[in-house]
């Protein structure tokens, strides 16, 4: 059987590649995705903004295989009847209305190296910032000052991460090869894990494992079961003074008590990436509060080259009958 990579998805297949394809965003001017797609998939043609309008006007929408999306338009997505694949350009799904889709027909996500190692990068450094009290130097530095802050080795401080998944796994590796004592939350049990990553899994091991995060990372996927997960029980029992941060979704964290949790001193800093209306408007009372360090959802990105090579692959897939391999699971909605 002839290999199937990136670079040719569907060896002496050509008719498993797309012709039409579309791309959907409520919030993003999609046109840097293009070149990328034209690229991967030269025989095809591409739809966006008013082109995209115009054609479903038309009538001849059914013509589109692949939606590419963003936050996608839900009239947009219900228009385009003959889709194959909707393709996420992100490792969420949950910027996309599901309702708006025809049954079955499949839902893929971007899992990737090099956005794990984006996100790795950014947990490593969000973590390391706080326990090594970087942000205090900086000051002192602006103020000429030769002063020296608490030294805590990595080993004595717990970071845990709630999501055990891709990203997650991938940040784990990392804080573990640094030295911290790294402990890791799923929905279900884990194997093959490194064997010095303590694990728990379920609502039943909850309580335990957020007794153990010195540093509480949240890289959950955004769901009906994991929004508002970041609330002020959660963050009351988390050791008193600990560190937050949020690279999964806005909707995880709810805000009001994140404050009251602060002013409590129950959580001694916090470090968001993410937030429930981006950008976050300038009003926001988070951007005066010098306890809440704030990066504009950048932890990680993945290059548009491996967004149309991970279509080319999902769409050969799931002509070839091995949809389960790469759609999501909409009943677990992640
Ligand atoms: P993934 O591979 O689907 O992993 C999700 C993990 O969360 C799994 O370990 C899963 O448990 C666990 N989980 C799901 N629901 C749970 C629940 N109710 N209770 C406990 N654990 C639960 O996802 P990923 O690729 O690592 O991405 C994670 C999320 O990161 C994305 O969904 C997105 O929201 C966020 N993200 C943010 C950025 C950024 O720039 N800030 C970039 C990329 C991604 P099981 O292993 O048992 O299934």
């Amino acid at each position: 059987m002839p290999t199937i990579t990136p670079e040719n998805p569907h060896p002496g297949q050509e008719s498993f590649a797309p012709r039409h394809i579309a791309f959907l965003s409520k919030t993003l001017a999609m046109d840097f995705l293009v070149p990328a797609y034209r690229d991967q998939f030269p025989d095809a043609a591409f739809y966006l903004g008013d082109d995209l309008q115009a054609l479903i006007a038309s009538g001849h929408s059914d013509d589109v295989d692949v939606a590419v999306c963003w936050h996608p338009p839900p009239e947009q997505l219900a228009a385009l009847s003959g889709l194959k694949l909707v393709q996420s350009i992100a490792a969420g799904i949950d910027h996309i209305d599901l309702g708006s889709l025809a049954p079955l027909l499949p839902v893929c996500r971007i899992v990737d190296t090099e956005m794990g190692s984006g996100m790795t990068a950014f947990v490593c450094w969000a973590v390391i910032h706080r326990q090594r009290h970087m942000d205090r130097y900086i000051e002192h530095a602006a103020n000429h000052r030769w002063q020296e802050e608490p030294i805590v080795a990595p080993v004595r401080h717990r970071v845990g991460i709630a999501g055990m998944g891709s990203l997650g796994l991938s940040c784990a590796k990392a804080l573990l090869a640094i030295g911290y004592d790294v402990r890791g939350w799923s929905r279900s049990p884990k194997d093959g894990l490194p064997a010095d990553l303590k694990t728990f899994h379920g609502q039943a091991k909850k309580a335990e494992f957020l007794s153990g995060c010195d540093t509480l990372i949240c890289l959950l996927p955004l769901t009906g079961e994991t929004e508002g997960f970041l609330d002020l029980a959660l963050m009351r029992q988390l050791p008193r003074g600990a560190h937050l941060i949020n690279v999964g979704r806005g909707a995880h964290l709810v805000e009001a008590d994140l404050i009251t949790a602060l002013d409590e001193n129950q959580i001694g800093a916090v470090t968001l990436d993410t937030f429930n209306i981006e950008p976050l408007p300038s009003g926001h009372p988070f951007w005066n509060d010098e306890r809440i360090l704030i990066t504009p959802h950048i932890a990680t990105r993945t290059a548009p080259r491996v967004i149309a090579q991970q279509t080319a692959l999902n769409f050969a897939a799931i002509r070839e009958g091995r949809t389960k391999e790469v759609a999501v699971d909409l009943e677990r909605g992640y």
